[in-house]
């Protein structure tokens, strides 16, 4: 096994003098997991009613869990570069092209990814992917020593189960400190939970099983005082049985692993709306239901809280870093979210869309900005403890809008759209026909 030397700077011991001890431990593990299009208020330690979450529960009861986390982005690709890369989408430009829908871009390999710099520091580093959109063309294998991809549609994904029995057999026949990033898909569309968790919390739907795009764009067709509250109450149940289903892998992962010397990140790349803004599915605008996302520390050295500041995915890259006491890359950003207090009224800024127009927002304690950056227009809005929208403003919004106005100067410049994504644009024939069977392009909205 390898160690790396710490040094501690000892407080004053009974002497009455400080000293510098050498001590020598084993540097963690680190396990980072990442489900597809999870929402917070649908697990029980972010308030939620059906029990979906209970072995996440059990491990963030010994951890810290943000309740006011926020993703870079509404969907997979740019989120997933920031959170992997500690750069907000304007900087690592993979996304979609604003004004080319079908471009798409991919990470230069300059860029350092989080797996690069733990891979550089010695660690075993594997990716268990199922998300099209995390193909190797995207520039995100970078830095893996095993990157497991497999592309999906909407009716075939690999499994949760079977993605931990991936990630488990990798874990066993490894030595030395391990870094493992394990993403699964079950809550992102088609809703279609797996036998173990199927008729947890609806037993016969109102709706078609599996729950697809048509079926959803036809709700979403209809005034929104026609919808069949019934029939979304369904949807939402077997998105529960989905969160539920991969939950139950969860704790197969955790405890095939032990948390003795390893710390586990738990987060999502994005949410889903269910009709709250009158539309379906995710990657179309900016805002909580999208952006909220859950973020949950535990294992070894992580204390017990909670923490109500708001905090991004480039707060928890710089994180995931500094509990490995690994270098952090120049230039990129984030505040240290274990240990020490955090700065007050702080903001995250989100960027990019997959449909429509381009978009940019910041989030702070009250309110959203949400900017088309295509019609110039911006819209202010009250939010809630959980950064969900409340009342869109009318009144006095130069004052009120100034300190996020402000920010978006500080972090990015301008508002301008990100004006070229980096790299090829739809990367290979194979993962353009993918992207195609999971929805993405051309969809029907
Ligand atoms: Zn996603």
């Amino acid at each position: 096994m390898k160690y790396r030397y710490i040094t501690l700077l000892m407080g004053t011991v009974l002497s009455g003098c400080t000293s510098i001890q050498e001590t020598l431990f084993p540097a963690p593990n680190v396990v980072f997991i990442m489900v597809d299009t999870l929402r917070p208020d649908h697990l029980g330690i972010y308030g939620h009613s059906n029990p979906t979450s209970p072995y996440l529960d059990q491990y963030a009861s010994e951890g810290m869990v943000f309740e006011r986390a926020f993703a870079h982005s509404g969907w997979t690709l740019p989120s997933t570069v920031s959170m992997m890369t500690g750069l907000y989408p304007h900087e690592h430009r993979v996304g979609r092209a604003p004004d080319s829908p079908s471009e798409f871009g991919s990470l230069p390999k300059e860029r350092q990814t989080m797996a690069e710099v733990f891979q550089t520091a010695g660690y075993q580093t594997m990716a268990v992917v199922n998300n099209t959109f995390l193909a190797p063309d995207f520039g995100l294998a970078q830095g893996f020593d095993t990157f497991d991809y497999r592309g999906a549609d909407n009716q075939d994904i690999r499994s949760a189960k079977e993605s931990t029995n991936v990630a488990l057999d990798w874990w066993a026949q490894t030595e030395g400190q391990k870094f493992l990033f394990w993403h699964v898909m079950e809550p992102h569309m088609d809703l279609l939970p797996p036998k173990e968790a199927r008729g947890a919390f609806v037993k016969e739907p109102t709706v078609d099983v599996p729950f697809d795009f048509k079926q959803g764009a036809t709700i979403t067709k209809q005034p929104p005082a026609e919808r069949n509250t019934q029939q979304i109450a369904d949807v939402l149940a077997l998105y529960d049985e989905e969160i539920l289903a991969v939950d139950q892998q969860l704790g197969r992962l955790v405890e095939g692993i032990g948390t003795d010397n390893t710390i586990f990140v738990f987060t999502s790349d994005h949410g889903e709306e269910f009709w709250e803004h009158d539309d379906f599915e995710h990657g179309h605008h900016l805002k909580g239901v999208l952006t909220h996302i859950p973020l949950v520390f535990w294992g070894k050295g992580i204390p017990k809280g909670r923490e109500r500041s708001v905090v991004s995915h480039l707060d928890m890259f710089r994180s995931v870093l500094e509990l490995a006491t690994l270098p952090i890359p120049e230039g990129t950003h984030g505040e240290m979210l274990i240990g020490s207090p955090l700065p007050s009224r702080r903001m995250v800024l989100s960027e990019n869309t997959l449909y429509g127009d381009p978009l940019l927002s910041v989030v702070s304690e009250t309110h959203r900005l949400e900017i088309n950056q295509e019609t110039k227009m911006a819209s202010l809005w009250t939010v809630d403890e959980q950064g969900m929208e409340q009342e869109v403003l009318q009144d006095n919004l130069d004052t009120l809008a100034e300190p996020l106005f402000n920010y978006i100067r500080t972090v990015r410049g301008d508002v301008k759209t990100i004006e070229q994504v980096s790299g090829p644009s739809v990367p290979s024939q194979d993962a353009f026909q993918n992207l195609k069977k999971l929805g993405y392009i051309d969809a029907e909205r």
